[in-house]
C-alpha cells in the first residue's frame, strides 16, 4: 500500500512540541515506506489566523530539515494545499449531505446557542451542546426558510440509537455511542466557512490520505470523522493517535514546564539534530539500548508498532543531554558555524551583530575544542570565549591566591608562570604539562599553585576552558601582556595594603 500521510496544522500559533512531534512521526512513517509526506493548512478559523504562524511553519521545519512531499509552497498534484483556497469544494460536499438527509440546516442565533450552553451548565446538566431544535424541522420549512433568507448553518445529522467504532492502530478498538458524541456538530458555518470536521475529512479523503497519526486530543473528532466517512460512502484512513506529552510533572506539556515552542529551544542553542531525535523518541522506542539516531536513521526504523500507549515524559534535562552529545560530534568548523549566530548576537566581535573578521574567525574555530566539553547549548558558548576576544576584567586580588598563601607569593607565582609562556604557546598539551611540571618540581611548589594565577591573568577567571590551549590561542606576545598587567595591579594592591 502506498502511504500518504499528512501533517495539517492550524496556523493559529507557533510550531511547538507536540506539533513537530505528530509531524515527525509523519514524515518517519512515509519516509519509511517510500511513501509521501503532505502539509496541509487547516486556516479555517479566520479569526486566529495570522500570516507569521505561517512563517514560522516554514522557518522550523527548514531549521528542522524536514521537508514534505506535497505542500502549500511546493504545490502537488491535489493543490491548492490551504483550506481557506478550497472553500468551494467543502460547501459542495456539505450540500451534498443536506441533500441526503445527512445534514440538516440549524437557524438558532447565537444569542439561543449561547442561552442553552448557560442553562446546561448551570444546572449542571450531563448533556452537552447543542439541543437538537432544529434537526426535528420539516424539510418543508427548513426549505422555506432557506429561500427567504434566513441565515443557517448545515450540521451533522448523527444517527441516533447505533454506536461507531474504529480501530487505532495504536490503541486497539474503541466504540462510542453515538449519544454521547457532541450533539451534530456544524459542518458549515453561516458565512460558508467550513468547521474543521468537515474540511479535515474532505481533503483527507480527496488527498488520498492513508494515514492519519495525530494527537490524542484529536479523539474524542474521530467518531464524527468515521461517520462523516460512512455518509459519503468513503473508507476511512487509519488513525493512529499518538501518546500525550507531559511534563516531568505528570500534566500536560505546557509553558508552565519551560520551553515548548520550537523558536524558544531554537533561541536557547539547542541543535535541530538533538530536538528531532530527542522528539522522536517521545513515545516511541527503537532499539534496546540505543539513544542517539539521526534523522535517516530514524527514518528507517519507524513504524507504528514501535510507538507506546502510556504517555511520553518531556524531560528537559535529557534533551540536555542529547544536545551535548550532538555539540561534541560536530567538527570544529561544524561547530564554529552553528555557534556564530549565538556569538554575533551576543557582540563577541564587537556591537551585537557585528561580523567577525578573519582573525576573529580564525580565533572563534581554534576555541571550539577548548568548550565542545563544557557546554550543552550553543548559547553557552560565547560568554564562555570572550576572554579571546576582548581583555577580560580583571578579577578580585583574592582569586589570585592559592589557599593559604598570600598575595606577594601569588606575584611570585605569576613571575614564574610568566617564564613558561613562550614555550606554552608552541608546545601541545602533553608537552606543556611535562613543562609545566618540571618548573614546578624545580620551584618547589605544587603544580596547581603555579597554574592558579597564570590561570586567573590569562582567561580572568579561576573557573575556565584549558588553560595551555588558551595560551596557544592568544599567542605568547598577549598571554604575558595580560600576566605583566595582572602583576602591576597586584603590586599597586601590595602598596596600598602597607
Ligand atoms: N488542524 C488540526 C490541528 O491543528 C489537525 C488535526 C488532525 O490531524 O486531524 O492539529
Ligand atoms: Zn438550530
Amino acid at each position: 500500500m502506498n502511504i500518504r500521510d499528512r501533517y495539517a496544522p492550524s496556523p493559529t500559533g507557533l510550531q511547538h512540541i507536540g506539533g513537530i512531534r505528530t509531524a515527525l512521526f509523519n514524515y518517519l512513517l512515509a519516509q519509511s515506506k517510500q511513501g509521501d509526506f503532505i502539509l496541509r493548512l487547516e486556516d479555517t478559523d479566520r479569526n486566529r489566523f495570522d500570516p507569521s504562524f505561517v512563517q514560522n511553519l516554514y522557518d522550523t521545519f527548514r531549521w528542522l530539515g524536514i521537508q514534505w512531499d506535497e505542500g502549500p509552497d511546493i504545490g502537488g498534484p491535489f493543490a491548492p494545499y490551504v483550506q481557506s483556497e478550497r472553500f468551494a469544494l467543502y460547501q459542495d460536499y456539505a450540500l451534498n449531505l443536506l441533500n441526503r438527509g445527512r445534514a440538516y440546516r440549524c437557524f438558532c442565533s447565537t444569542k439561543r446557542l449561547e442561552a442553552i450552553r448557560k442553562e446546561r451548565e448551570s444546572a449542571h446538566a450531563a448533556a452537552i451542546g447543542y439541543d437538537r431544535h432544529c434537526r426535528y424541522l420539516s424539510p418543508q420549512e427548513s426549505e422555506d426558510r432557506a429561500d427567504s433568507g434566513e441565515a443557517f448553518t448545515i450540521r451533522l445529522k448523527i444517527p441516533l440509537g447505533e454506536s461507531t467504532c474504529f480501530e487505532d492502530q495504536l490503541l486497539g478498538r474503541i466504540e462510542w455511542r453515538n449519544e454521547d458524541l457532541n450533539p451534530d456538530p456544524v459542518l458549515l458555518k453561516s458565512d460558508g466557512f467550513p468547521t474543521y470536521h468537515l474540511a479535515n475529512v474532505v481533503d483527507d479523503h480527496v488527498m488520498g490520505i492513508s494515514h492519519v497519526l495525530r494527537a490524542q486530543e484529536w479523539l474524542p473528532s474521530t467518531p464524527l470523522h468515521i461517520i462523516l466517512y460512512h455518509f459519503f460512502g468513503w473508507k476511512e484512513p487509519e488513525f493512529c493517535h499518538l501518546p500525550m506529552v507531559m511534563g516531568p510533572d505528570g500534566k500536560k506539556l505546557s509553558k508552565r514546564h519551560g520551553a515548548t515552542s520550537v523558536d524558544e529551544f531554537r533561541r536557547q542553542g539547542y541543535l535541530p539534530e538533538a530536538l528531532i531525535n530527542y522528539v522522536a523518541l517521545l513515545g516511541a522506542s527503537y532499539e534496546e539500548g540505543r539513544d542517539i539516531y539521526l534523522l535517516a536513521e530514524l527514518a528507517a526504523r519507524f513504524s507504528i508498532d514501535k510507538l507506546n500507549k502510556a504517555p511520553a515524559i518531556f524531560d528537559y534535562k535529557k534533551l540536555e543531554w542529547f544536545n551535548g552529545q550532538y555539540i561534541r560530534a560536530k567538527t570544529n568548523e561544524e561547530l564554529a558555524l552553528c555557534a556564530m549566530p549565538y556569538a554575533q548576537s551576543a557582540g563577541l566581535f564587537g556591537n551585537p551583530d557585528t561580523q567577525p573578521d578573519a582573525d576573529q574567525e580564525k580565533t572563534f574555530i581554534a576555541a571550539m575544542p577548548l568548550i565542545k566539553e563544557r557546554v550543552t547549548l550553543l548559547s553557552e558558548i560565547p560568554a564562555k570565549i570572550a576572554y579571546l576576544f576582548r581583555e577580560p576584567d580583571l578579577p578580585d586580588v583574592e582569586d589570585f591566591i592559592p589557599r593559604k598563601s598570600d598575595l606577594a607569593t601569588a606575584i611570585t607565582l605569576l613571575m614564574s608562570g610568566k617564564e613558561l609562556v613562550e614555550d606554552l604557546s608552541r608546545f601541545n598539551d602533553a608537552d606543556g604539562e611535562r613543562l609545566a611540571k618540571e618548573k614546578a618540581e624545580k620551584e618547589q611548589i605544587k603544580l596547581g599553585d603555579l597554574l592558579m594565577p597564570l590561570r586567573v591573568a590569562i582567561t580572568g577567571s579561576r573557573v575556565s576552558p584549558p588553560l595551555f590551549g588558551s595560551i596557544r590561542i592568544l599567542g605568547a606576545q598577549k598571554s604575558m601582556d595580560r600576566i605583566e598587567h595582572a602583576i602591576a595591579s597586584l603590586h599597586s594592591r601590595v602598596h596600598k595594603d602597607l
